[in-house]
């Protein structure tokens, strides 16, 4: 297995039509909870967001955040219930708060795999001790290839509070010392990931929190560029999220995500279990709503925890 992170132009790739049904057979997509999926085609792993170790709240806001080796460690066993963590080469982080980054420091420097985001998302594992091959800065545009992944990186933002401001925002440039508290995972900037599996053209986008870069969205709308499965944040979003992101990427599938209590260990049986399902209900019925005024045949999965989906 080997990691090969590369600017690349894959135009063929991005103009190619829907994915070849056949040929995609071998992705498969895992949920960990939060915004944390693994994708596994052949030898080539990556993850998104994984968090993992779920403290609970009284731990996460009143002590210093360490990644628990003890829920961490049988993760990341080949026998374990989600073995592409242990097998990850790339970690893309949608942005830094602690429920995508914290772990994914103590995940790369265990397995070395490389940590993809923002300058904030850098600073910070920097922070953490992990060594600077180990660490890729992610702007919009960017293009990285990984065996038969292809990623893009997308402008994105944070949903907002009903203040107007994202959760904990700002960026870190420098190291900090670790362990820190859990709010001092700052934000950072917000990214989307297209990920293309290039035997097949199935294409899969993260977004790990319900904002939206409108300008990045419509860019990719007017490329032409669609995407087979969504895998969105339902939390916080405004009332045309679903409607923007459908009209522009016309999917085939919409998985949501970040719903469930990340205060909630993963081990207990209510892991993941919404938070609020009346407002995961509005967002498979908006999905619908949408999908009829576009006339899009989409399908909402919602996932179920550590499960592996194969796609399409
Ligand atoms: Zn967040």
């Amino acid at each position: 297995m080997r990691t090969r992170l590369a600017c690349s132009f894959v135009l063929a790739a991005l103009l190619a039509p829907a994915a070849d049904v056949a040929a995609a057979e071998g992705v498969r997509v895992r949920w960990l909870g939060v915004a944390g999926f693994a994708v596994e085609a052949g030898d080539d792993t990556i993850l998104h967001d994984p968090y993992l170790s779920r403290p609970g709240a009284l731990r996460t806001f009143f002590r210093p955040y360490v990644p628990d080796a003890t829920i961490l460690e049988p993760l990341l066993a080949s026998d374990g219930p989600a073995p592409e963590v242990g097998r990850g080469d790339l970690i893309l982080i949608g942005h830094s708060h602690f429920d995508h980054l914290a772990d994914a420091p103590w995940i790369a420097d265990r397995t070395g795999a490389t940590v993809v985001g923002s300058e904030t998302t850098v600073a910070i594992s920097r922070g953490f001790g992990l060594a600077k091959a180990q660490l890729r800065r992610a702007d919009p545009g960017d293009r990285l290839s990984h065996g038969a992944f292809d990623v893009r990186v997308v402008e994105s933002r944070h949903m907002t509070l009903p203040t107007g401001s994202p959760p904990a925002p700002g960026v870190v440039t420098e190291p900090p010392a670790w362990p820190m508290p859990a709010v001092d995972f700052r934000l950072g900037d917000a990214r989307g990931y297209l990920v293309t599996h290039r035997p097949s053209g199935l294409r899969l986008f993260f977004l790990s929190s319900a904002g939206l870069h409108r300008p990045a969205i419509e860019a990719l709308k007017n490329e032409g560029v669609r995407a087979d499965v969504l895998l969105i944040s339902t939390s916080g979003r405004t009332d045309d999220f679903v409607h923007t992101l459908l009209d522009a990427l016309r999917p085939r599938i919409v998985v949501p995500q970040h719903y469930d209590n990340f205060f909630v260990p993963l081990a207990d049986p209510d892991a993941a279990v919404p938070i609020d399902e009346a407002d995961l209900a509005a967002f498979e019925a908006e999905v619908a709503s949408a999908a009829r005024e576009l006339d899009l045949a989409v399908e909402v999965r919602r996932p179920r925890l550590l499960e592996a989906v194969s796609y399409p």
